[in-house]
């Protein structure tokens, strides 16, 4: 019933020129499925890539937004800037934006109620360190990272969001969560989901896994039963690789 997500997180990597590249080359080897394909693009190549893939069904994401309306805030892009460009998706709370950028499950949450009213659908991720892991605490903290993240999110705008489950330890670091692992978290978040707004909710909200996504382990990690696509970094880069995901 879920249609999977499969989205590539380019972080910091493309000029114009590269992404506009990797659209032509991506488009000739792009069949649509019941998969949902989407680039998360720096904010400088959304415009160009929404161009690109007009007429095919392949979505176009950001990766961070801020969560005032407007204002003095040097630097920053609102809902609005992207909504003005059609971009379907946001990537909020990011490991790298947690810990590189000083977000806080306050700032996510705010930035979740900006990107509905928009009509951004928000991939929100969640995630444990290794240490946290190694504690025993990842359940703990993935769940607190929901309960915070989600405050005030109604149950109609909790339907159509997607999560990332994408562990720390995980991310470019070349070490996937077992395909176990990363199922028993991804049904964990959904019985979290199911608590704060029930199982007709939980059923239908998107639970991707991320971290060291490749060609080689997307088949075993998407052929698990809780995890509805996967947030894919390094590997989303390079057409004939990201293909294989999507293809898995
Ligand atoms: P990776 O990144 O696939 O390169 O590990 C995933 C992510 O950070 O979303």
């Amino acid at each position: 019933m879920r249609k999977p997500l499969i989205a590539g997180n380019w972080k910091m990597f493309k000029t114009t020129e590269e992404a506009k590249a990797f659209a032509a080359s991506f488009k000739k080897i792009y069949e649509s499925s019941d998969i949902q394909v989407a680039i998360c693009a720096p904010f400088t190549q959304l415009g160009a890539l929404k161009e690109a893939f007009k007429g095919t069904d392949i979505k176009v994401g950001a990766q961070n937004m801020h969560f005032a309306e407007e204002g003095a805030f040097t630097g920053e892009i609102s809902a609005a800037m992207l909504q003005e460009i059609g971009v379907d998706y946001c990537i909020i709370g990011h490991s790298e934006r947690r810990q590189l950028f000083a977000e806080t499950d306050e700032t996510v949450n705010k930035k979740l109620h900006k990107a509905f009213l928009a009509g951004i659908t928000p991939i929100l991720c969640v995630g444990e360190s290794l240490e946290e892991r190694d504690a025993d605490r990842a359940f703990d903290v993935v769940k607190s990272q929901l309960v915070k993240g989600l405050e005030e999110i109604t149950a109609a705008q909790a339907e159509v969001l997607v999560i990332a489950y994408e562990p720390i330890w995980a991310i470019g670091t070349g070490r996937t969560a077992s395909p176990e692992q990363a199922n028993e978290m991804c049904g964990f978040i959904r019985d979290v989901i199911d608590g704060l707004y029930g199982e007709i909710v939980a059923d239908k909200t998107i639970i991707q896994y991320g971290g060291s996504v490749k060609p080689s382990n997307a088949t075993e990690i998407m052929n698990m039963e809780e995890i509805d696509g996967a947030l894919v970094g390094g590997a989303s880069l390079v057409p004939e690789e990201f293909i294989q995901i999507v293809n898995f």
